[in-house]
This record gives C-alpha cells, sequence and structure tokens, in this order.
C-alpha cells in the first residue's frame, strides 16, 4: 500500500476487515497489482462462515464501488467510458458469473450483462433453475474497452484488485467464468477456455467452473449444447435439480 494516501489506505482496510480478512501478505507480489490486497494464488476470499454480515457486505460493496467510479489508472478508458459498470445481483450470493467487460450497452446502462449477451445469459440462469436475482455478475473490467476490443493485460492487472476485493467480500462458494478473459485472468492462466471446460478449479473457498461467453454463443449456436452440459455439472455440484 506504499504511496496510497491515508484515507484510501483506511478505506482498503475497512472494506477487507468487512469482508473478513484477518492479515494481509507483508509484500506486494507485482509492481501493477498497486492496491492489491493479496495474490491471486491465495486470493483474500474468506470461507463462507467467516464471511461478513449480509449489510457489511452491503457496505463494503458500496466503498469499493464508489472506489470504482474514481478509478483513472487505465487512461484510454476512463477517457472513453460513459459510466463505470460494477455488478448487479446478491451481495451473499452462493453463485457468481464472471464475463470480460461491458460492452456498449453496458456503458450506457451502468450494469453488466444487459445487451443480447446478457439476454442470453439470463436465459442460461433462468435454464438453471435460477434468476438474475439470486446471483451476482461482474466483469473482469468495469470500463468498456473502446470497440469492445479484448482487454489488455494491463487493464487485467489494474482492475483485478477490484474484482478480487468483490469476491472477497461476496465469498461466492461458486464462480462460473464466461470466456477466455475471465477465466484466464480469475486462474492466472494461459490455457484456452476449451481446455478449461468440464473442470473443477478453486479461487479461495469457491470452486470455480468455466464455459463458453454468451457472445461466443451467439455466434456459434451449436455450442449452446456445451453450454448446458457446464451448466448440470454446475447444477448438480450446487446441489440444485438438474433439468434431464
Ligand atoms: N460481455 C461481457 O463480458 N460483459 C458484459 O457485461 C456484457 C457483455
Amino acid at each position: 500500500m506504499d504511496g496510497q494516501n491515508p484515507r484510501a489506505i483506511k478505506q482498503r482496510l475497512q472494506s477487507l476487515a468487512d469482508a473478513g480478512v484477518q492479515s494481509l501478505p507483508k509484500r506486494r507480489r507485482t509492481a501493477t497489482s498497486v492496491a492489491a490486497p493479496a495474490a491471486s494464488a491465495t486470493p483474500p476470499t474468506p470461507t463462507r462462515d467467516a464471511a461478513a454480515a449480509p449489510a457489511d457486505r452491503v457496505r463494503s460493496l458500496a466503498i469499493l464501488r464508489q472506489q470504482v467510479v474514481d478509478c483513472t489508472r487505465c487512461s484510454e478508458l476512463a477517457a472513453t467510458r460513459t459510466q463505470t459498470v460494477f455488478g448487479v445481483g446478491r451481495p451473499d450470493a452462493r453463485l457468481c458469473f464472471f464475463g470480460e467487460a461491458p460492452g456498449a450497452d453496458e456503458d450506457a446502462s451502468g450494469e453488466p450483462f444487459v445487451g443480447r449477451a446478457g439476454q442470453l445469459l439470463t436465459k442460461i440462469i433462468e435454464a438453471c433453475t435460477l434468476s438474475r436475482d439470486d446471483v451476482y455478475i461482474l466483469n473482469v473490467l468495469k470500463c468498456r474497452p473502446p470497440g469492445n476490443r479484448t482487454p489488455l493485460p494491463d487493464e487485467v492487472a489494474n482492475c483485478r484488485t477490484f474484482f478480487e476485493r468483490q469476491f472477497a467480500t461476496i465469498a461466492p462458494e461458486f464462480i462460473c467464468c464466461l470466456g477466455t478473459t475471465a477465466a484466464q485472468a480469475l486462474l492466472q492462466t494461459t490455457e484456452p477456455i476449451g481446455k478449461l471446460r468440464r473442470r473443477w478449479f478453486t479461487y479461495g473457498s469457491a470452486q470455480v467452473i468455466c464455459t463458453y461467453h454468451p457472445s461466443y454463443l451467439l455466434r456459434n449456436p451449436a455450442a449452446k449444447r456445451d453450454v448446458w452440459d457446464d451448466m448440470k455439472l454446475l447444477m448438480a455440484k450446487m446441489g440444485l435439480p438438474v433439468p434431464q
């Protein structure tokens, strides 16, 4: 936390404490993760038992949302965004859906996954016998990359502290990564999405599954069958009834 102002440090320690984080690593791992509370290999995700009460989670997320609003680390994104897109859903959701970055519709509305890909994600969630209100939806990047280009490595590094702290606060039991960018960012791997599907990973105390991004399904509808297979794995692991 060297080089940050005392107010930012105090806010950060408070939100981490609210999320149940009791100790911090002695040293930062990378130069880019300026405000990163912990390395991703050991993310600051508390177990659900140790997680904060819902009201504390709401407060921590509100503090974090404001920090995202104020963020200008990626000068191009900060200059071109209409607004930041933080995340939406239950602050104590068992399941988080983790996407790539806002598109034009999300940049305009401030809510993740509201465009065509978002409507498809909503259908996928409902096919899992859940609703958008039951889960939490967030992206790797909180700003729209111009022209919807793929996020740059520096941009992912700059946003890492935000998505890690969202996960630390929500403490989900399950995370579903949507597409390559989300899966590679969370799991810190370069393996392609096709190789990451059908396997279980852990991130802190969360169990992680990866599937294709809804935008990919819009271009390749035949892959919907693969996503449904992944969702059935997820539902079974969550103890939800699996439609046949
Ligand atoms: N694609 C994403 O990855 N996230 C959104 O919010 C919308 C489209």
